[in-house]
């Protein structure tokens, strides 16, 4: 998908069973392997003689040679945790962003803890209250706060137990969360909602065991075997040397199918997954050659819109035969952070970002590969791009089927209406668009290819059943709304609660 679809977070975190060994080096290449999963705020968390020491900031994790020495000079110790950010909910604004990032320290008497999480949590409001009454005032509008403020709550109320906090903590935090703690004891603790929506892996090398949100991150620290934190899962790391699995809640499995489709890198492995991502991702497209037979007959070409795409486009070249040309060219220097000043500068910017190849195009029936329709206004300008390139016949073929709901568990397409699969049938969206069809992958072609059965991925954004209960009460009550034709007003749905009282950034 061109259209530039955000995640919440990218989390890694290390210890060193070595106390002298600083982890500092495993965070920055760890993180930096995972920015495609935030790119708003970073941030690093490292324990020196019991004390926390923090860097963070808005933007891109540096890679300049001076900034990336200074971080390494600043952050020494044995253990630490570190986070890149998107808000999915929230105001995009600098205090609102300034005061989300990661990894996030609270403390309570004695007690200090260092979190950094990838998720969002549902039912956030209704957490709130309870903990205003013990500690007083939220002091950051972002719900890693009530996480790490639940945790705290938690521990105190059964003497520091981690194993009884964290169940407790799950029993009533409703969401997608993959969770690390970095305690100022020394030990960490890396937890992940009953569901396991968001991924979670860690490996283990030589002296040091480290945490990451895709294995590709551990892959660049050479960590040769990756396992996954099961969902219901908590594993607890003492800095002496102890890793111990305790499974605290019977797992319901329903890990987030878009991340097959968009989200995670093409290296990755998923856990309930052998290969690697972009092999099912080249497994989406021979589904969608075998359900579109008829409507690939007679095309030229095939196209994929860089660079998510490709990997399908390749998939469908392999089972049809069909040429893949490498006729549209992504300009990478053209960046999202161009897109903050509003719609018509955006859409100049995604006109800006592409270029066809037009002596390769003019003329010839084009398949037109995309991971994923959200919003649409992407694929729209790239269309009318190769229409004026002298396309003749353009048929779109989408890996993952319709989406029509919003998410609640950390991917920024939050309401009805900024869906286009909720406004309109596939036969309108072509419409829309100026296609000439517009086909979208079955709900079955997507689980086969997978391999995971249905009922252990959450595929809620296509088909409005959601795995945890407030969020589908949530998204039945302003889905009876919207097709009532009461509008959103543009906030996020699992916002409408808290929306009167204040709007919060998640992780
Ligand atoms: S609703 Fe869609 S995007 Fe959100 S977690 Fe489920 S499958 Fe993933």
């Amino acid at each position: 998908m061109s259209e530039e679809i955000s995640e919440a977070c990218g989390i890694f975190g290390a210890v060193s069973f070595d106390p002298g060994t600083d982890v500092f080096s495993y965070l920055y290449w760890g993180l930096l392997s995972l920015n495609h999963r935030g790119q708003q705020s970073y941030g690093f968390t490292t324990l020196r003689k019991g004390k926390f020491v923090k860097r963070e900031d808005l933007d891109l994790i540096p890679t300049n040679p001076r900034e990336v020495e200074s971080l390494a000079a600043s952050l020494k110790g044995s253990a630490g945790i570190s986070n890149a950010r998107y808000a999915t909910s929230g105001s995009s604004g600098i205090k609102h962003l300034e005061g989300g990032k990661q990894p996030l320290v609270v403390s309570s008497g004695n007690r200090s803890i260092a979190v950094s999480y990838n998720g969002n949590i549902v039912n956030t409001q209704k957490l709130r209250n309870p903990l205003r009454e013990k500690f007083g005032r939220f002091k950051t509008d972002a719900d890693t706060e009530v996480l790490a403020k639940k945790l705290l709550l938690s521990l105190d109320e059964n003497s520091g137990n981690y194993e009884e906090a964290v169940a407790a903590l799950l029993d009533e935090v409703e969401g997608a969360y993959s969770v690390m703690i970095l305690d100022s004891s020394g030990d960490l603790f890396a937890f992940r909602d009953v569901h396991g929506i968001r991924p979670f892996c860690f490996g283990k090398k030589d002296k040091v065991i480290a945490f990451a949100s895709e294995t590709p991150a551990l892959d660049i620290n050479e960590f040769e075997d990756h396992e996954f934190v099961e969902a219901g899962e908590l594993i607890s790391v003492s800095k002496n040397g102890s890793v111990k699995r305790s499974q605290i809640r019977k797992p319901d499995p329903a890990l987030c199918s878009f991340e097959f489709a968009y989200f995670s890198r093409p290296d990755t492995v998923l856990n309930g997954t052998t290969e690697p991502v972009y092999k099912i991702r080249e497994s989406f497209a021979k589904s969608l050659a075998t359900s579109n037979g008829e409507r690939l007959r007679g095309i030229d070409i095939i196209l994929s819109m860089p660079e998510t795409a490709d990997d399908a486009a390749y998939g469908l070249h392999e089972a049809t035969g069909i040429p893949w040309e490498r006729a549209v060219r992504k300009n990478r220097y053209v960046t999202r952070r161009a897109f903050i000043s509003g719609k018509s500068n955006r859409e100049s910017v995604i006109d800006k970002k592409m270029n066809i190849v037009s002596n390769l195009v003019r003329g010839k029936n084009v398949a037109v590969v995309e991971d994923s329709i959200v919003r649409g206004d992407t694929t729209r300008i790239n269309i009318a791009k190769l229409r004026k390139a002298g396309a003749k016949k353009i048929d779109v073929f989408v890996t993952f089927p319709k989406i029509a709901n919003p998410c609640l568990y950390g991917v920024d397409m939050s309401t009805y209406g900024e869906l286009l699969g909720a406004k309109m049938t596939p036969e309108e969206i072509s419409k829309w668009m100026d296609a000439d069809s517009v086909n979208y992958q079955t709900i079955e072609g997507l689980v086969n290819a997978i391999g995971i059965p249905q009922d252990s991925l959450c595929i809620a954004c296509v088909t409005g059943k959601y795995p945890t209960p407030e969020a589908q009460k949530l998204a039945d009550e302003i889905r009876s709304q919207f097709l009532n034709g009461v509008s959103e007003g543009g906030v996020r749905i699992y916002e409408k609660e808290d929306i009167r009282r204040r709007r919060r950034p998640s992780c």
